[in-house]
């Protein structure tokens, strides 16, 4: 090719690679709602917030934040505790009159790696990973979170039929 040619489609490709790249960023600038949210100083501007929804709310289903426990179906099996692969579930269970109470149920937030694995092996659904992701103190010890403050009962075991149907 001619090299004063070639100079030119030089110069023109630079300009039209350029502009390609910029209309797209002005596209998104201007007309599509911002997908990251600046957290936390600018949560007042991100239009999810804007329209009424509380910052859990928005965070995903599927997202994996702190622990929570419903004593309301925990057969205090300790599953969870031993299945958990660094140790941060501490379970204590004592028997009073031949009913089972928890006396016990801490989990160290700040070294939980949310891997999961307590979820999984709990057989019915008691402990899930809540939407909950905020952390910040100035004692790490507030992060090892107290389930329970005064004991209580073992929930009834799911009949087989309850479980397999659950
Ligand atoms: S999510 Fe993983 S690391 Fe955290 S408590 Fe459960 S088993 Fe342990
Ligand atoms: S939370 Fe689930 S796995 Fe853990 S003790 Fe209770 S029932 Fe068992």
């Amino acid at each position: 090719m001619n090299p004063a040619i070639q100079y030119f489609k030089n110069i023109w490709d630079a300009i039209y690679t350029v502009s390609f790249g910029m209309i797209i960023t002005l596209k998104y600038w201007v007309k599509e709602p911002p997908i990251t949210i600046e957290y936390p100083d600018r949560l007042k501007k991100g239009p999810l917030i804007l329209s009424g929804n509380s910052l859990e709310e928005i965070v995903s289903d599927r997202f994996r934040g702190y622990l929570t426990v419903d004593f309301s179906t925990c057969i205090g099996c300790l599953q969870c505790m031993i299945t958990c692969p660094i140790d941060i579930i501490a379970i204590e269970t004592e028997k009073r009159d031949d009913v089972r109470f928890i006396t016990r149920f801490d989990i160290n937030q700040s070294k939980c790696m949310y891997c999961g694995l307590c979820v999984e092996v709990c057989p019915t659904d008691a402990i899930v990973h809540s939407k909950r992701f905020e952390g910040a103190c100035y004692d790490i010890k507030e992060l090892c979170i107290r389930h329970v403050e005064t004991a209580v009962p073992v929930a009834k075991r799911p009949s087989k039929g309850e479980a397999e149907s659950a």
